[in-house]
């Protein structure tokens, strides 16, 4: 059995809709179907989620919300016409959001979350009527009934380990199953969104609750990349990579599988297959437990910025015991989380996402570091940039650092910052964020151009 995901440029309009048809139809295998909400056509587009998480936004500050409404519902009304649906699941969709609208706003957040929510059950009552009308038999299954159970963390929903048995009678199921991405139900049967992007989390929950062979998550590329497009012209296409190879590349900005997405597969080590909606053809990626063929050092490299490092310095450091527990709760009561830290003999580097601090909080850590620590030197440095070198095959092979650092070298790039973990799977280099894109295009000429 396999479980298919489709994200929501394949669902944005009624040719992709079509694609989705015959990608389902081909393979009797594809029974579970998760579907997002419809997304962008073009790229200046809305999502419906958006268009959701403004309608809250305007009701709940009590201004009007028709012409939004409208927006919304025009969007599957438009999908519904171009497949020649009869105007049963409009009327069905319009009512289920008006009457959200008319829900309970004593709670905002729960309001806004059961509209957010509702951009994927109306999308799967919708795929699931495409579907019934084809001729394929289907039916648009609710996390409710299913029992997809979840914490009561708005936006960052967790799956509760009952969720999982619950979830396993689907594979009794008769027909296609089309069940709507993104979130679940609480305790209280309130619903409760995951973070963004997260019906590629819905999906592989799924799948590890079935044991499907496959999950299968059908995307707009065909292929998940050795480098970001946007910095290295036509990159090479990574046909396998691991759990863990695939973790650190999300880390770094590899956006194409949400990184909370891989836990549940992982955990019943079942293959994700990326593949594109407009190109089913292609092989794809294949994120799996382990692979044989390591085919070099790395699989791939990814870059991310706006990072800054506070850097500490004290004589004699690494003999006073509590040390670095100090300064990260000296971080912890500003809600600052850290990324890595990197240390020396007597210095030690915390590195920050730069988002979390203000000039404020980053002048009273610093005083606080100097005053309660009595440190000797402490200066924080801004506008970083973090390169990841990610493959199990550093593992096999002697020398990656070094021609790494020789490619930054000959590029006349400074490394900031060096880290390597025990894990060898990933090499990190922190660079100034205005040479970041050189420094990726160094480091991909050298290990993959060839
Ligand atoms: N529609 C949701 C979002 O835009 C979830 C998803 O597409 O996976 O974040």
């Amino acid at each position: 059995m396999k479980v298919v995901k489709f994200g929501g440029s394949s669902l944005a309009s009624g040719t992709q809709v079509e694609k989705v048809c015959h990608i389902v139809a081909s393979d009797s295998e594809r029974r579970i179907v998760i579907v997002s909400a419809p997304g962008k056509r073009f790229a200046d587009d809305l999502k419906v989620t958006d268009m959701l998480i403004s309608c809250a936004e305007r009701a709940l500050h009590g201004e009007d919300t028709s012409k939004l409404v409208d927006a919304i519902i025009e969007r599957y009304q438009r999908i519904a016409e171009e497949l020649k649906l009869s105007y049963t699941i409009i009327a069905r969709i319009t009512d289920d959001l008006n009457t959200l609208l008319k829900g309970d706003q004593s709670n905002p957040v729960a309001f806004t979350e059961a509209l957010k929510a509702s951009g994927e059950d109306n999308n799967a009552k919708l795929i699931a009527a495409v579907f019934q009308h084809k001729g394929m038999e289907a039916s648009y299954v609710s996390p409710q009934e299913a029992g997809l159970l979840v914490s009561s963390d708005p936006g960052n929903a967790q799956a509760l380990p009952e969720a999982y048995e619950q979830l396993s009678n689907l594979k009794n199921h008769a027909g296609i199953i089309v069940f709507p991405g993104f979130f679940g139900i609480n305790k209280a049967g309130e619903v409760v969104t995951f973070s963004r992007s997260g019906s590629d989390i819905t999906g592989s929950i799924l799948a590890n609750a079935v044991k499907a062979d496959l999950y299968e998550n059908f995307t707009d590329v065909d292929a998940v990349y050795t480098v970001n497009p946007h910095i290295v012209k036509n990159p090479k296409e990574i046909r396998e990579l691991t759990y863990r190879e695939m973790r650190e590349l999300s880390y770094g900005g590899f956006s194409v599988f949400h990184d909370e997405a891989l836990i549940p597969a992982f955990r019943a080590g079942i293959p994700v297959n990326v593949k594109n909606t407009n190109n089913p053809e292609a092989p794809g990626t294949r994120i799996v437990s382990a692979r044989k063929n390591t085919n070099g050092p790395l699989v791939g490299i990814a870059s991310d910025d706006g990072f800054c490092s506070i850097y500490v310095g004290k004589y004699l450091m690494n003999r006073e015991v509590g040390f670095g527990r100090k300064i990260l709760l000296i971080l912890e009561d500003y809600g600052l989380s850290f990324e890595h830290v990197p240390s020396g003999i007597d210095d030690l580097t915390v590195i920050v996402r730069q988002d979390q601090m203000n000039d404020e909080i980053e002048a009273t850590i610093v005083r606080r570091i100097k005053e309660e620590l009595h440190a000797d030197e402490i200066h924080v440095e801004h506008d970083q940039a973090l390169i990841m070198l990610v493959g199990e095959g550093m593992r096999q092979e002697v020398g990656t650092a070094a021609r790494a650092s020789t490619a930054l070298a000959k590029a006349g790039i400074n490394i900031e910052m060096i880290n390597q973990g025990s894990s060898e799977t990933s090499m990190m280099f922190g660079v100034r964020e205005n040479v970041e894109e050189k420094a990726v295009q160094a480091l991909y000429e050298e290990f993959f151009a060839q």
